[in-house]
């Protein structure tokens, strides 16, 4: 409360700091010790031995865990002492897997966490919010999450929306002056800005004064639990499918216990065969494989740059059907350079290359020094100081000589680093122009007003405003026109001449900015910014390059052949956006573009009705997006939205999947979104939306695999005991199956390549099932014949050796693994083994082989033998266990291929 009170000098005296120069690195090291990381206390996670556990609480786990110890009292310690240790390694492979999932969890939250901007020995940089200390000196703007409690040294327009605070939804208007107030409430205290709460409008400067749980978002942060879902639609289809599963496998198995005793077989014996096989029948690892492969393919997003925030957009991802994608810097570069400038009748030209400020200006392509042009002068150094932007130089060595050479960088916005740019060429500096005119107020640029503008003083006292903005908002503020260093009343003959200069520029793809000005009158005042830019004198027009990012054309034609609609959406001018739009491929022959004026005076049903045509919409408020992600949603669509700004959290939050961009976006935008795109462009979302693709269909590989080697394991025993059968296979054989053969590969599907025409489906509608597209006939035919192979493959050698009960098991069991890792790549394609190359994936390589040695040592090594009571087998026996195994992938995949052509 105390800070309310104090003046600038006596808060920067509490906390031991100064505004100009900020902390030093080394005593914010310090004060990190003192009052620890900037965070708040998450709730208790689960510790990790309480994870191990988890694992074996399942209940027929706990089933054969009773049975084992039994069998051991019974003096079976062979097959006790086994059968504990693959219940061990299970529980470890499982708990290794939740951990992993959980990890990688952990590393999103933390690339997706909050940064400020601090001044730290006089440099301005950017920090991550947990490294904030009190006696920080921090700046916010418009669209930050505030990342501490801040006492306010200055405000310009600055708006804080303090709800999550103190549930007021209207944002409260701030100031940096003392208040008096004895004990005013948190929504009151207007010189303060608190943890948690977000930036709505205008900028300010601030100091630190409250970190951590000390905030007073942290005394309340026992009522903040997050209630943030990390369970995707598939994970919770696949739990209540799962029960079912349970259920079916249960049912057959007390199936096969029953039919077996009745057969006269042992009743211990079956017994434990029937709960080992209830173990291995029951796709209990199935969520966690899923986590795995969802975490696994977004650590393959994060390479591409696209980073996650909220686990069910994976799944979205491969639905998508139409992309709503911003213009500048997403589809295009954002590197603005001014090429043309007109004022007054004349139009210049201007050279030169990206924020390198030199070039030459040309009127009718004959040079001209710009000093001799009054009317490009004025344009130029209005245009430069309305500006919040400066440029700044950066040494760096080049090639094998590391030759030293001068780089330019921005601080700021592009579009007005360009006029920066421009004026410097005319020699006109940010400090020159500082020191001439002093700022005496500003009205930040915002994308619904389109305008931005300064009141300034010169040197003789005189104050005037200057505004700079979209042209035809511009236009219509300005009453009169400068030409030929008079000023004009702005007729319309005059208005048609700059409107022919607008479209004639804009229609060359260039962003075109207006400038205009007032001079003040002795005692006007202007709080507000319809105050001030209003009966402006029309300057003249800045028209910048802002070059497409090459790699974006290629994606637009690839999200195309994958049935996905690319639509843009620009605050630029239609002549503008058109010329882009139609050079990227995004506007059709016969496509629309949708001004925002009419899109403003549409309902979501009007738009409807033509949502499907409108390939570009142009002058287009953030506020106007949400309308178009509602219609677009209302014809069935899958909608995917970028945005940046305050004002697009809407409609980011309303569409399927809301993109926000990493390098410009606000942290209201980032907040709002399920995907960030670390590096702002549109070619992200393309790479994005095929790794959803592909996460899917793996993930439907792996449960094709090991639904279909469950119902194979089931059959074969099924099958024996209905046919009065000796048991195929004994216990400790379905375990080691369960989880060598089943678990390896199905792990290393969850990272299978996509197959190459993931890109050229169309998306998948969000209604459909996992089991869609034949899988059920995929899984249940392909499980049946892996079941009768390698039952046939028992009888044959039972005929031949019926004294050998144990080589006959051997050789079932050996089928079985081998027709289960033949089919484990039938499973990679939706077509059939033959459409893919088998060693792509060297992780399924990998598996497969650990498994075939793995099998080989339990039947050659002879110490293992009696553990897994097998014998060595030889040639002929191989090469009916070869041909039998082979049959469900290799001579079914062919007959199939042979049927196709
Ligand atoms: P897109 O929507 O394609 O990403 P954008 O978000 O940059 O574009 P806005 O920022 O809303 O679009 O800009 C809309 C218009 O406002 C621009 O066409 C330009 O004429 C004008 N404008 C942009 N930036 C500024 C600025 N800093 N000052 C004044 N006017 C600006």
């Amino acid at each position: 409360m105390q800070w309310l009170r104090m003046t600038t000098e006596e808060v920067e005296r509490s906390v031991r700091t100064k505004i100009e120069t900020g902390l030093t690195e080394k005593e914010v090291q310090k004060r990190l010790g003192v009052y620890g990381a900037n965070k708040l206390d998450d709730g208790k996670r689960t510790p990790a031995f309480l994870v191990f556990l988890n694992q074996f609480k399942d209940f027929m786990v706990l089933v054969l865990l009773a049975a084992t110890l039994i069998s051991g009292l019974l003096g079976e310690y062979i097959d006790a002492v086994t059968i504990m240790f693959i219940i061990l390694l299970n529980g470890i492979l499982g708990f290794v897997q939740e951990r992993k999932a959980e990890k990688s969890l952990d590393a999103l939250k933390e690339l997706s966490s909050p940064q400020m901007m601090v001044n730290r020995s006089g440099v301005w940089q950017k920090v991550l919010s947990t490294q904030v200390v009190p006696g920080d000196v921090v700046k916010v703007t418009s669209g930050d999450r505030i990342g501490a409690d801040i006492r306010l040294i200055s405000a310009n327009g600055l708006r804080v929306e303090e709800s999550s605070l103190t549930g007021e939804s209207v944002p409260v208007q701030k100031h940096a002056s003392p208040l008096d107030a004895k004990d005013a409430s948190l929504g009151d205290q207007e010189n303060m800005a608190f943890m948690g709460t977000m930036v709505t409008q205008g900028n300010g400067v601030g100091v630190v004064v409250n970190t951590g749980m000390k905030t007073e978002m942290g005394k309340i942060a026992h009522l903040l639990q997050s209630t943030e879902s990390l369970v995707t639609p598939l994970q919770h289809k696949l739990e209540q499918l799962g029960k079912i599963l349970i259920a079916i496998a249960l049912l057959l198995t007390a199936l096969v216990v029953i039919i077996g005793v009745w057969q006269g077989h042992d009743v211990y014996t079956m017994f434990l065969s029937g709960v080992s096989l209830a173990v291995a029948a029951i796709p209990e690892g199935l969520p966690a494989i899923v986590t795995v492969a969802l975490a696994l393919g977004v650590q393959r997003m994060i390479k591409r740059r696209a980073i996650v925030r909220k686990l069910p957009a994976v799944e979205t991802l491969g639905c998508a059907s139409v992309i709503c994608s911003d213009k500048t810097g997403t589809l295009t570069q954002n590197k603005m350079t001014v090429t043309r400038l007109w004022s007054g009748g004349k139009l210049w030209e201007v050279s030169g290359n990206g924020y390198e400020p030199s070039g030459a200006f040309r009127l009718a392509g004959v040079e001209v020094l710009p000093e001799r042009e009054r009317a490009l002068q004025q344009l130029l150094s209005y245009g430069a100081i309305c500006n919040n932007a400066s440029l700044m130089t950066r040494s760096i060595k080049q090639g094998m000589l590391r030759k030293e050479r001068t780089e330019y960088v921005l601080d700021g916005d592009p579009t007005e680093g360009a006029l920066v740019v421009a004026a410097m060429k005319a020699g006109y500096s940010t400090e020159g122009l500082n020191d001439q005119y002093t700022r005496v107020m500003e009205f930040p640029f915002d994308s619904a007003r389109k305008m931005m503008s300064v009141i300034v003083k010169d040197k003789k006292g005189r104050s005037f405003i200057i505004t700079k903005g979209a042209p035809d908002v511009v236009l219509s503020q300005c009453t009169t026109i400068s030409y030929n260093q008079q000023t004009e009343a702005f007729t319309s003959s005059r208005r048609t001449e700059v409107e022919g200069v607008i479209s004639n520029l804009s229609s060359k793809a260039l962003r075109t900015i207006a400038i205009a000005y007032r001079p003040l009158k002795a005692n006007e005042v202007c709080s507000q910014p319809f105050e001030a830019e209003r009966q402006l004198t029309f300057l003249g027009l800045e028209g910048m390059i802002d070059p497409p990012r090459p790699e974006v054309k290629g994606s637009i034609l690839e999200c195309r052949e994958a049935g996905i609609k690319t639509v843009m959406i620009t605050g630029d001018h239609r002549l503008t956006a058109s010329a882009i739009a139609k050079e990227l491929g995004i506007l059709r022959e016969g496509g629309q573009v949708l001004e925002g004026r009419t899109l403003k005076q549409m309902s979501v049903e009007d738009l409807e009705g033509c949502v499907d045509d409108v390939d570009v919409y142009a002058r287009v408020s953030p506020e106007d997006k949400l309308k178009i992600v509602k219609a677009l949603q209302a014809r069935g669509h899958i909608v995917a939205m970028t945005g940046d700004g305050v004002n697009d959290a809407p409609a980011i939050k309303a569409a399927n999947i809301g993109i926000a961009m990493g390098i410009t976006g606000t942290d209201v935008a980032k907040e709002a979104s399920s995907l960030i795109l670390s590096d702002d462009n549109f070619a992200t979302i393309k790479s994005a939306i095929k790794e959803g693709r592909n996460i899917y269909e793996n993930i439907r590989k792996f449960i094709r695999y090991m639904m279909a080697s469950n119902v194979g394991e089931i059959l074969v025993m099924l099958f024996a005991m209905m046919l009065g059968m000796p048991l195929p296979l004994v216990a400790i054989q379905i375990l080691w199956i369960n989880l060598v053969t089943d678990g390896l590969p199905a792990m290393a599907l969850g990272m299978d390549q996509a197959e190459g025409d993931v890109m050229k489906r169309a998306p998948r509608s969000p209604r459909e099932g996992v089991f869609a597209r034949g899988l059920t006939w995929k899984i249940l035919s392909r499980g049946f014949m892996i079941g009768a192979v390698t039952l046939a493959a028992f009888w044959i050698t039972l005929e031949a050796h019926p004294e050998e009960l144990i080589r006959a098991q051997t050789v079932a069991f050996v089928t079985l693994v081998m027709a289960q890792l033949i089919h484990v790549f039938d499973c990679r394609s939706e077509y059939s083994v033959y459409h893919r190359n088998p060693f792509e994936n060297r992780y399924l390589v990998g598996a497969v082989l650990i498994s075939v040695l793995l099998m080989i040592a339990v039947i050659y090594y002879p110490p293992l033998q009696p553990v897994f009571h097998t014998v060595a087998l030889d040639m002929r026996e191989w090469l009916l266990v070869l041909g039998m195994a082979a049959i469900p992938t290799v001579v079914l995949g062919g007959f199939q291929l042979f049927k196709r052509r």
